[in-house]
């Protein structure tokens, strides 16, 4: 085993925190049968602390696993089908969007893509690959190096993350041409970067297209447990009523009540009502429409069939106020209605409200004690915010890397040295407005206290 600290954790890969290990799945198609989400609940409880984070790839995060209890782990979801044997091929991160049909582009390339992961190049642990091929685009705010989406013209399309537009592609050539275009990152040194959006070279003529991906919001039913935190029982749970779940980008998991397809969603009132699952504080959604982006196509031939021409406050801090997280398992989960936390990443500002409407959107990332890169408690600060008279989104970070959200809020906590910045209309590494507050002094300073 090789358990890093600050490495991009996968199930070869355990991450030691806070807490124990960390291991990392990525369900295939990011699709768990019934008979698998049972099994990752119940490995999830017999060898870990029984706590499971969702996280913003489409991956299943199982917590507090010792060594013995990791390998018992990785071995039974191998044979499960749940993780590739090979490490390598396995370390590929590939997000699907959840909403795929069987037989659809998604589906369809994402299988192909799967089958030949092997033809990558070696690529840096946190290169992502999204395959984004519905009606629209759903995963734009999703971390990923390389997209198959589809584009403006109905076809689908390559895009470079940090590019506007992508080139389109040939059917039934899309594995060469990702392949390819992965192939360009190594070899223009690209790993230096080690993102695709940070890699200042200039990309070559044929990916350089002028298609622009079509953005939609998915509208499947999801269930969206607090702070994308669930314990194996949950999971168990939610797994008996379905025929499979499908684990979303968005903190979300899918409801797949057909093993076919998935259900069409819900009336718009429905949707947007947000029904508690029971027992859990989890919320059902759909996520709306957003307007589709025009584009400009002209084309040419390869792969790509036409080308674009001219183209962290301490936990025990004697200052703190009553903040508590759980040092190892869940915190504990909401009551009823009372806080909407959800995975969409769209930052949508809201006026201040003169009597807290309990549906603040509110992101916030494990922080202290589980991450050893945190100094501050996060979740518990985040419930005192969510509960206050404040206009979100508000992202609650253990440090500036932002883990829980990549969108910028209207207010953003980092916390860094024991104590908290405060980030107005930005991100977690955006600079702070206020530096080095206590959690009594940022609370009292948003009139939260
Ligand atoms: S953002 Fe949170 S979870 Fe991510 S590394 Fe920082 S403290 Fe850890």
């Amino acid at each position: 085993m090789s358990a890093l600290r600050g490495w991009c954790p996968s199930a070869w890969r355990p991450m030691r925190a806070g807490d124990g290990l960390l291991l990392r799945l990525r369900p295939p198609l990011a699709r768990l049968t019934r008979a698998q989400a049972l099994l990752v609940a119940e490995l999830a409880t017999a060898y870990g602390n029984g706590a499971i984070d969702l996280t913003r790839r489409a991956a299943l995060q199982l917590r507090g696993l010792d060594e013995a209890g990791w390998r018992a782990a990785v071995d039974r979801l191998v044979s499960a089908g749940l993780v590739d044997p090979d490490p390598a091929i396995e370390a590929v991160a590939l997000t699907v969007a959840p909403d795929w049909g069987e037989g659809d582009d998604t589906h369809r390339v994402a299988r192909a893509l799967m089958a030949r992961r092997a033809e990558l190049p070696p690529l840096p642990a946190k290169f992502g690959i999204a395959v984004d091929a519905g009606d629209g685009s759903v995963l734009g705010d999703t971390p990923a190096d390389l997209r198959v989406e589809r584009g403006a013209d109905g076809g689908l399309i390559l895009r470079a993350d940090g590019r506007a537009t992508g080139a389109p592609l040939r059917r039934g050539r899309e594995v060469e041409a990702i392949a390819a275009l992965a192939d360009w990152f190594v070899t223009t040194g690209g790993a230096v970067a080690g993102r695709m959006a940070r890699h200042p070279a200039v990309l070559p003529a044929w990916a350089s297209g002028c298609v622009a991906p079509l953005v939609r919001e998915s509208e499947s039913e999801q269930v969206t447990p607090r702070y994308g935190r669930l314990t194996g029982a949950e999971l168990a749970s939610l797994a008996a009523g379905v025929e499979a779940l499908r684990v979303t980008p968005w903190r979300s998991l899918l409801m797949e009540r057909d093993a076919a397809r998935v259900p069409p969603p819900p009336s718009s009132s429905s949707r947007l009502s947000s029904k508690e699952h029971a027992g859990f504080g989890f919320r059902r959604t759909g996520r709306g429409d957003v307007p589709a982006t025009p584009s400009r196509p002209n084309f040419q031939g390869g792969a790509l069939s036409r080308e674009c021409r001219g183209s962290g406050m301490s936990p025990d801090s004697p200052e703190a106020p009553p903040l508590h997280q759980a040092s190892a398992g869940p915190p504990p989960l909401p009551s009823k209605g009372k806080v909407h936390v959800s995975g969409a990443a769209q930052a949508r500002s809201r006026s201040p409200l003169a009597s807290a409407p309990p549906d603040v959107h509110v992101d916030a990332c494990v922080g202290a004690p589980a991450c050893p890169r945190a100094s501050v408690v996060t979740r518990a600060l985040a419930d005192r915010l969510a509960a206050a008279p404040l206009a979100g989104p508000i992202h609650v970070s253990g440090c500036a890397k932002g883990c829980a959200r990549s969108a910028p809020a209207a207010l953003t906590i980092v916390g860094r040295g024991g104590r908290y910045d405060l980030v107005r209309d930005g991100r977690a590494d955006s600079p702070p407005v206020r530096r080095d507050l206590t959690a009594a002094a940022l609370l009292a300073h948003l009139g939260a206290d």
